[in-house]
């Protein structure tokens, strides 16, 4: 059994902005901790290229849609690896491999009876995709998202029978552990609850799409196309890709981590496209919130977009990645500050975790020959020791939950436990009695080791900074041996070659 995680299929018309590095790192960590745990993961990530807005991205650039989405899908893939991320699976809804299962998908929910042909009306953004209620109700007919006008529509196009499955829907979505946050179940509790109504799964004007069969100028709704991305994805790389083939080899998935605006697609039209084809529905949907930037919504308008890259090139990986992990609960709405990531950074990475290595793996070296001290007589109770094993059990827990702001405190709160351990013994005026030495070492080989435990907890949270920790203890992550048991306390070697230690996170400065 895999286990099967995805990220959204990333809109191509730009390329990532924050949002998307944060769903693709959130992603990231997890994959990396399953992995650790010893799970078969399938990562899935890719771009979502169809539609009528990216064909007029394409025309406005003056090149073939075509052309434009393997320039920006190629931006993405590079962009990941920039990222470090680990992703199995990078899947083009431009492929013929998808077009082929989104047909054979069609072709299963018609036999179901669930489409038909009706006419479509309405109030259009082309930003979202969707079709909008009621803008007579507001004082303009603008996108409240896009704040674009909107098109009305009237067209012949296919419709799903979305309000057949209003039962099963309510039956998954009351299901605690489909949708998270809770604050996100609610919302779409109560948008089911005001009744479901078909939506229309073709489109007559757009011909940057996948024709329907048997509808000469139709083409497939984005939706209907790029949600079976996640399905299309697992079969990609075989010689013949098909539904069935995709299906056995590892659907469904485990989680599907998105962001909120696109969570009504995922927990409620997917599930239900997937029940009328005989497929089962994703385990759960994790509905992120939305990142501003020192407390202001992100926007071109406002000039205030802050471009991961640059972030990058300047602070590199790991900084980034602890931010949003540490300072976002997940679920909830974060901000990015300048100066509040400074702080956190020099804080939490330079200071606890940074500081702490450097000066214990000094002492050691100073003192024990270049090396881990030999343990001559145990301490009955060691406190450092219960810690690192209470604070082993609750990030495995929080992390298990996706509770990955936790997780990072659990680490960084052994750290800060850790040192004040150190100075609560203050082995470097222990050191000036002869007869103290066995207390001395038992001490730096307590914080030594409780160090290797907090470099080993931040694996797949911080991949660069946790290899960096354990080389300087001379006890790397060793694949052959389960992750979990190298958690345990105690296998620290005594004796050990101690590396010259290196700073292994620099201190930001905070520019204004
Ligand atoms: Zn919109």
């Amino acid at each position: 059994m895999s286990f099967v995680l995805t990220t959204p299929l990333y809109y191509v018309n730009d390329k990532p902005h924050l949002g998307s590095v944060y769903t693709t790192i959130i992603c990231d960590c997890i994959a990396r901790f399953k992995r650790l745990l010893g799970e078969d993961v399938i990562f899935i990530t890719g771009v979502d290229e169809h539609g009528l807005k990216i064909q007029r991205t394409a025309q406005e650039k003056n090149i073939e849609a075509k052309t434009h989405c393997d320039e920006i899908s190629e931006i993405f893939n590079l962009n990941w690896k920039k990222w470090d991320i680990s992703f199995d699976k990078f899947i083009r809804t431009s492929s013929k491999n998808h077009e082929l299962i989104v047909n054979e998908f069609y072709e299963r929910v018609k036999a179901s009876g669930d489409i038909y042909m009706g006419v479509q009306k309405g109030w259009y953004c082309v930003g979202c995709e969707e079709f909008k209620d009621n803008p007579e109700n507001s004082s303009s007919y603008k996108c409240p998202i896009h704040q674009k006008n909107l098109e009305w529509k009237n067209e012949e196009n296919l419709f799903f029978r979305l309000s057949k499955y209003q039962k099963q829907i309510e039956k998954i979505i009351n299901e605690p552990s489909f949708i998270v946050p809770i604050e996100r179940r609610n919302e779409i509790v109560n948008f089911v609850s005001r009744g479901l109504k078909d939506f229309s799964i073709s489109r007559t004007n757009v011909s940057w799409g996948i024709p329907v069969p048997g509808y000469g100028n139709h083409t497939f709704y984005v939706w209907f196309d790029a949600l079976l991305g996640y399905i299309s994805a697992i079969s990609s790389n075989s010689p013949d890709p098909s539904l069935e083939k995709s299906i056995n080899g590892g659907w469904p998935a485990d989680i599907h981590l998105i962001g909120k605006d696109i969570l009504r697609f995922h927990a409620v039209y997917w599930p239900a496209m997937l029940i009328s084809a005989g497929i089962k529905v994703p385990k759960k949907v994790l509905g992120h919130g939305f990142l501003t930037r020192e407390g202001q919504k992100m926007g071109k308008s406002l000039g205030n977009v802050l471009d991961p890259d640059q972030l990058l090139s300047k602070y590199g990986n790991d900084p980034v990645r602890w931010y949003l992990i540490k300072d976002i609960s997940l679920g909830n709405d974060g901000d990015f500050q300048d100066k509040r990531f400074v702080d956190i950074i020099n804080n939490d990475l330079a200071n606890t975790i940074g500081n702490l290595l450097n000066r214990t793996s000094s002492m050691s070296r100073k003192w024990f020959d270049n090396k881990v001290p030999i343990i001559e007589k145990k301490s009955n109770t060691n406190k450092l020791e219960n810690f690192a094993n209470i604070a082993v059990k609750n990030y495995l827990q929080k992390f298990d939950i996706y509770k990955l702001d936790l997780a990072a405190n659990e680490v960084l709160n052994l750290a800060i436990n850790t040192n004040l351990y150190l100075n609560d013994n203050q082995p470097w005026l222990l050191i000036k009695e002869k007869d103290n030495l066995p207390l001395v070492k038992e001490i730096i080989y307590n914080v030594l080791e409780s160090t290797r435990i907090i470099g080993l907890l931040l694996l797949p949270l911080l991949p660069e900074l946790s290899s960096k920790i354990n080389e300087q203890l001379g006890s790397i992550y060793k694949k052959e041996i389960p992750w979990k048991k190298q958690l345990s306390w105690g296998l620290l070697i005594n004796n050990s070659s101690l590396p010259k230690p290196s700073p292994i996170i620099n201190k930001l400065e905070y520019e204004q």
